[in-house]
């Protein structure tokens, strides 16, 4: 029988991760016999929900088994019980098992849970629209996710991750990679990896902060890929397992609602055309704020402090120009409007930006002065007048371009900047790849 397994939320700000229970449970399942049909599949999901613990990812595994559904969920439940931080604040996992084909009721259900918040209701009326069977722990919030992750088959575009876990004497120390060697794999590795180190800070990409289990992870566009970067890199630590994840991230799968700007809700992930209706500003904090407009009305964008020298291209924009902005709908404040949260932006056209400049002598050449209150211009080699000032149109420095933010900033969806001339042709065939010692 195939059998798709989804899990979700198992973690909580104070550690643990889902990914690390999907390779607790690969591992188990092997052992009984199942054969996997695909990578697990790590699935990010709308990213500006606020309430998600970081990544907001659920877990996907697709097998052939002779094990029913109820054992299936039975063996993800034991593992769930002993590994996940059941009891922290905001950890309540779910587990959602399905068996046959993936309908297409529940593929609109995770396009949705990708741009916009889902409700646990709306995911309950889909497990029973669909016959699959959930499982949820503390608040039904975890059975979204994992639902969502199952209905999501990665058929355009996708990427890899190979995820390293630490021992556990390890875990709140600092990881023992040594940075040295992730420049120099990225070096070698930059056409088929990415963002392992942030090129305007040098930040190294590939190692979390915090106390979750996670080693490292090395993104790029194949298992053999991942694979060959992760064994360039030193590492001075028991690396207690890996995995190989097929994934979303890196595909801006997020960014595909089209939206006007009087449809903008809350926490939905967009994309908004429109016209600059103010010249951009900066706010206390660093981050720069402008107006845009389109025929239903206005909405203040942001690009945030973090976003490095994003905030440049932004601050260049004129009133006029025409762009299409990708992000996040934050709420509003206390004191603050509600705001999108850009995390790219395409420039669609320029306005011609006017100057005016002092005349230039028509003799000599020479840029006339001033030749003193309501007089004019004067030369001063030749004495030649001119009465007023020209207008001269002034070059911009932006382009009919999309702009990013640095990966630094990036979502794990965010598609990275080398990604964009890279196309994707088919499934690789290799089998799936993972290591315990
Ligand atoms: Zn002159």
């Amino acid at each position: 029988m195939r059998i798709h397994l989804g899990i979700d939320d198992t973690d909580s700000l104070a550690g643990g991760c889902t990914t690390r229970i999907a390779t607790n449970l690969v591992s188990i399942l092997d052992s009984k016999g199942v054969a996997f049909l695909d990578y697990p599949n790590l699935i990010r999901l709308n990213p500006n929900v606020p309430w998600k613990t970081r990544g907001n990812g659920a877990v996907c595994l697709r097998m052939e088994s002779s094990l029913n559904t109820e054992e299936v969920l039975e063996f993800a439940a034991e593992e769930i019980e002993r590994s996940s931080r059941l009891g922290d604040p905001g950890t309540d996992p779910g587990i959602v098992v399905l068996a046959g084909a993936v309908p297409s009721d529940l593929e609109e259900f995770s396009k949705e849970a990708l741009t916009r918040v889902v409700t646990p209701s709306e995911a309950v009326s889909t497990i029973s629209r669909v016959g699959a069977e959930a499982l949820s722990y503390g608040s039904i919030q975890g059975i979204v996710g994992a639902l969502a992750s199952i209905g999501m088959p990665l058929e355009d575009d996708y990427t890899f991750e190979l995820i390293a876990y630490r021992s556990d004497d390890f875990i709140g120390k600092p990881r023992l990679v040594d940075n040295e060697s992730v420049v120099r794999m990225n070096k070698e590795m930059s056409q088929v990896t990415f963002n392992n180190v942030d090129p305007e800070t040098g930040r190294i990409l590939i190692t979390p902060r915090g106390s979750d289990p996670i080693l490292c992870g090395v993104r790029g566009e194949s298992p053999e890929a991942v694979r060959k970067a992760f064994h360039m890199l030193r590492i001075s630590e028991p690396v207690k397992a890996w995995m190989i994840f097929r994934t979303n991230q890196g595909t801006d799968a997020h960014l595909t609602r089209r939206c006007r700007i009087s449809d903008l809700q809350d926490h939905s992930s967009v994309v908004v055309e429109g016209i600059v209706m103010e010249k951009p500003h900066t706010i206390r904090g660093g981050h720069v704020i402008f107006v845009l407009g389109d025929e239903t009305g206005s909405v203040n964008c942001a690009a945030y402090e973090p976003t490095g020298r994003f905030r440049e291209t932004i601050r260049q924009l004129e009133v006029g120009d025409r762009v299409r902005g990708f992000g996040g709908m934050r709420s509003a404040g206390k004191s603050i409007p509600r705001t999108l949260n850009l995390e790219k932006l395409e420039i669609l056209t320029l306005v011609a930006c006017m100057q005016s400049r002092n005349p230039v002598c028509p003799h000599c050449g020479k840029r006339m002065k001033s030749a003193g209150r309501r007089q004019g211009y004067r030369c001063e080699r030749c004495g030649s007048h001119a009465i007023s000032k020209v207008q001269l149109e002034s070059s911009r420095d932006l382009a009919k371009r999309i702009y990013l933010p640095p990966p630094r900033a990036h979502r794990h969806l965010t598609k990275p900047e080398v990604r964009y001339l890279r196309t994707r042709t088919g499934i690789s065939r290799s089998p799936m790849e993972w290591h315990f010692p």
